[in-house]
């Protein structure tokens, strides 16, 4: 800490990047400039078929698939592409090819409705959607852009690897600067709904720099899994979606600059396919959201199946992990440190890692990464606060969102005139730099890790002819963390009923933002300008269980 208040990691600032606003270099290129650790080390396998992609190949389908969206689809630079796809080896071949032409990419959670596209379809105006078949019906007419299917341009690129056009990751690519927004994936701030965020090149790049010297001389690897050549470098096994900042900052972008293997664990998350796939490939470290470390702890027995000595570490992050859901991990999995780190959408990947912290139950978020900082902000006064007091946690430095999409008003409420981006989250910093999370001021709600914001589910509610007015907002629940609770003012001589309500917002949004419980009461305490106050609400609503 200095003596301004400003917290900066005391780990050695990684090597100088030239990330200036006009340096040519994209997040692909970057990636590729990196020393491969073998051309036969293998960067991204299958769990469930064992299909493996090395680095050579891995480079070599990127720069395919790059000069075929460029010739055959049409792609420009600044181009955006919606793509919607689950886990597999091609999310990240396809994504590095989209940003190694200069098109920006905007994944989106396949879970999403088809209205819920269309939101997000009007607001980026992709040129290309890339999709698969399956999912494909939810995009189908929704507008006049074309559909690409990633099955058909995977075997595409599988069956005629020649290149179209010079491959484009000819070192640079000149016409990607730094300052060229490289993704835009959405996220609602602390405030109303949704926006696109946009994410730099050099956001990407300088996230993907720390993590790679943070997380590349940890090289806790066995290396003998299933007789593939993963060498002595960490082996990590992907359980977190691709098309959320966390996974994507973790798996496309830090742990392949480590040069260390990520095994791609598909379908839905069960404790059992995470074991198997730990014991097939020796998997060293696992980044998890706090819902599958619940799950873990229930399934105890798994950790006593034995033949998981490899696993060294679990990282938590997205949301609050519970001190007594950590406890009961130490007892079903002991020898395995369970860390957390800490991230936004906004910082393009986690700003706060446990590194340097060698002990096995912290209820710390870690430390700021090198090249962030970091303050803890006093809510009334706006003065930055010393070590131990509770304040909003400010986070400055270039993993920073360059803005929200088309979205000024937004952005100047997010990141200030010296450029500090405001959390939303409480929290305070101890005076070993230690950052905890006490509570989360913004609207934000998080049903197993993933964004439901409170706004956008008001919206549809307050669409209902027998709701006089309705705020809606977490409700603490031990599987998910939260679920989205509504608060509903009935009309008068309305005797609507909390399943009438659940099942009206069932169709209507994707699953992990279904209202899951609703409280009636008699009216919702709003500003004389009409906005919600949720302090009061969260009072009214606490003042409520007590009595009951
Ligand atoms: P997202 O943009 O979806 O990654 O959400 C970011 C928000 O998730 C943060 O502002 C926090 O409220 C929450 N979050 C992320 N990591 C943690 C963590 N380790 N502990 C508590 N909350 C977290």
């Amino acid at each position: 800490e200095t003596s301004t208040g400003i917290y900066h990691s005391l780990l050695p600032l990684p090597t100088h990047l030239p990330l200036h606003s006009s340096a040519v270099l994209s997040l692909p290129s970057y990636l590729f400039s990196l020393p491969l650790p073998s051309l036969s080390h293998p960067c991204f396998i299958d769990a469930s078929t064992g299909t493996t992609l090395t680095f050579t190949s891995l480079r070599h389908l990127v720069s395919l698939a790059a000069s075929r969206l460029l010739s055959n689809h049409g792609l420009k630079p600044h181009d955006v592409v919606l793509l919607v796809a689950p886990n597999s080896l091609y999310f990240p071949v396809v994504s590095l090819a989209i940003l190694s032409i200069g098109a920006i990419l905007s994944p989106a959670n396949p879970l999403l409705t088809r209205s819920e596209f269309e939101s997000q379809i009007t607001d980026c105006s992709p040129s290309l959607i890339i999709t698969t078949k399956s999912l494909s019906s939810k995009m189908s007419n929704l507008i006049p852009n074309p559909l690409l299917f990633i099955e058909d341009f995977i075997s595409d690129l599988l069956t005629n690897p020649k290149p179209t056009v010079q491959a484009p990751l000819k070192l640079p690519y000149e016409c990607i600067k730094t300052s060229d927004p490289a993704v835009l994936m959405y996220s609602s701030g602390t405030t109303g709904k949704s926006k696109g965020v946009i994410c730099t090149h050099a956001n990407l790049i300088s996230m993907t720099h720390v993590l790679s010297h943070v997380w590349g001389g940890t090289g806790t690897g066995t290396g003998n899994g299933a007789g593939t050549d993963t060498g002595t470098r960490d082996v990590y096994a992907c359980v977190l979606p691709l098309f959320h900042m966390f996974g994507f900052s973790v798996f496309v972008m830090g742990v392949l600059a480590t040069g260390a293997t990520s095994v791609i664990v598909p379908d839905r998350f069960t404790p059992d396919r995470l074991m198997e796939a730990v014991r097939k490939y020796s998997v060293t470290r696992v980044p998890v959201v706090p819902p599958m470390v619940v799950m873990m702890t229930r399934k105890g027995h798994v950790a006593g199946g034995g033949g998981i000595g490899s696993l060294k570490e679990v990282i938590s992050s997205g949301a609050p992990l519970a001190r007594e859901h950590m406890e009961r991990f130490a007892l079903c999995f002991p020898g395995v440190r369970l860390s957390q780190c800490y991230g936004l959408t906004e910082t393009s990947g986690p700003v706060t890692l446990c590194d340097g912290v060698e002990v096995l139950l912290h209820t710390s978020i870690g430390r700021v990464i090198p090249t962030m900082e970091a303050k803890i902000m006093d809510i009334s006064s706006g003065e930055s606060l010393a070590p131990n007091n509770i304040g909003e946690l400010c986070l400055r430095g270039p993993s920073v969102m360059q803005g929200y999409l088309r979205n000024k008003e937004a952005t100047s409420l997010a990141i200030d005139k010296d450029g500090w981006l405001s959390t939303g989250d409480l929290c305070y910093i101890d005076s070993h730099g230690c950052v905890y999370v006490v509570d989360r001021i913004k609207e934000l709600i998080k049903y197993k890790a993933y964004q439901v914001a409170p706004a956008e589910l008001e919206e549809i509610l307050s669409s209902h002819q027998e709701i006089q007015d309705v705020a809606v907002t977490s409700h603490p629940d031990e599987e998910a963390g939260e679920i989205p609770m509504a608060c509903v003012v009935r009309k008068s001589g309305s005797k609507i009923k909390e399943i009438d309500i659940i099942a009206f917002m069932r169709d209507k949004v994707a699953p992990y933002k279904k209202i899951r419980k609703v409280i009636f009461l008699d009216s919702i305490p709003r500003s004389p300008s009409g906005k919600i106050l949720r302090w009061h609400l969260r009072s009214r609503i606490s003042n409520l269980n007590k009595i009951d």
